[in-house]
């Protein structure tokens, strides 16, 4: 039966292999020429200082080839029909997945601002059949011939895998849990914040303070953005605040969490500012300005959390 199996492999494979040489991309042409802001963008993007880059001289970054080709959101009109058969074969056979595996280009010429960029591309080779992690498929690659004002300039090869996903390893059936109340996230503690929350377990709201400069910052981290010294105390907070600024939560619902709830950014006494649920007012009674008071709500179990108690009028 596997002899089967592998002649069917081999016909579909002779099958792709017939689009290999045909057209995927014909006359494209890019949609803007060579242009010295899509190269400042692209330097700071990417962090290249290169001189070569800038000033009345400038070539653009060899590696923008393929910039130059895309279609961008509004995509391209140039594609072939034949490479949208070919995918539309590998769907058909159950290779319903694809994903971009690797790239290769050649430089021929440097590309200069105001070129005018056109391409061909083709379908270079569609492999046998290969399994690989992600599951069984076909790699296909295309190679792209890019022009500068009709001088070949250089070569663009994309390979994708175009594959059936392999099946995951089925989980033998478990009975559901008992459906248990959802509980709220946990805070991430780490070593840079662990302070505030030991002072939230001793009911205590702890803010940094600089040992060089006295800044008091909130959120905690590890160094002052002031003066970028890593040495550091704590001050307590007194718990008196004000709302600097808030919303109210209606969507997305998420669970152990009943919207419509306030969330607000309180600006604490000692100037700095924390975000935390307004409780003790309907939350459309509370305002910017409102005075709140520090208090610790305990979640659950394991769980208690600064929150914020309001008072209307
Ligand atoms: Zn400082």
């Amino acid at each position: 039966m596997t002899a089967t199996a592998d002649e069917e492999a081999a016909r579909f494979h002779e099958l792709l292999k017939a689009f290999e040489g045909r057209p995927a991309a014909i006359a494209g042409r890019a949609k803007d020429p060579v242009n010295e802001p899509m190269i400042r963008h692209w330097c700071e993007a990417m962090g290249d200082t290169s001189p070569a880059y800038t000033g009345p001289d400038a070539i653009a970054p060899p590696t923008m080839l393929q910039a130059w080709t895309m279609g961008g959101l509004s995509g391209h009109s140039d594609r072939s029909c034949a490479y949208d058969q070919l995918l539309a074969l590998l769907d058909g056979a159950g290779c319903t997945s694809v994903v971009a595996t690797d790239c290769e280009q050649e430089y021929l010429r440097p590309l200069r601002p105001g070129d005018a960029v056109t391409f061909d591309a083709v379908i270079e080779s569609v492999s046998a059949r290969k399994t690989t992690k992600l599951g069984t498929g076909h790699f296909v690659t295309t190679r792209m011939d890019v022009r500068a004002n009709g001088e070949p300039a250089g070569t663009h090869r994309f390979r994708i895998l175009k594959y059936r996903p392999a099946a995951t390893t089925a989980q033998p059936a478990r009975p559901l849990p008992p459906k248990q109340p959802a509980r709220r996230p946990r805070p991430v503690i780490n070593r840079d914040n662990h302070g505030f929350w030991e002072g939230v377990r001793a009911h205590r709201l702890l803010i940094q303070r600089c040992s060089s400069c006295a800044t008091l910052r909130f959120p905690w981290l590890p160094g002052c953005n002031a003066c970028a010294s890593p040495e550091w105390g704590t001050v307590e907070a007194s718990g008196a605040g004000t709302v600097f600024s808030y919303v109210v939560m209606h969507h997305p619902p998420f669970p152990a969490f009943d919207p419509p709830y306030a969330v607000a950014l309180v600006e604490l006494a000692e100037g700095v500012r924390m975000i935390g649920n307004i409780t003790g007012v309907p939350y459309d009674k509370v305002r910017i300005g409102m005075p709140v008071r520090l208090e610790f709500l305990r979640v659950d179990e394991d769980l208690e959390l600064p929150v914020f108690r309001g008072s209307e009028g």
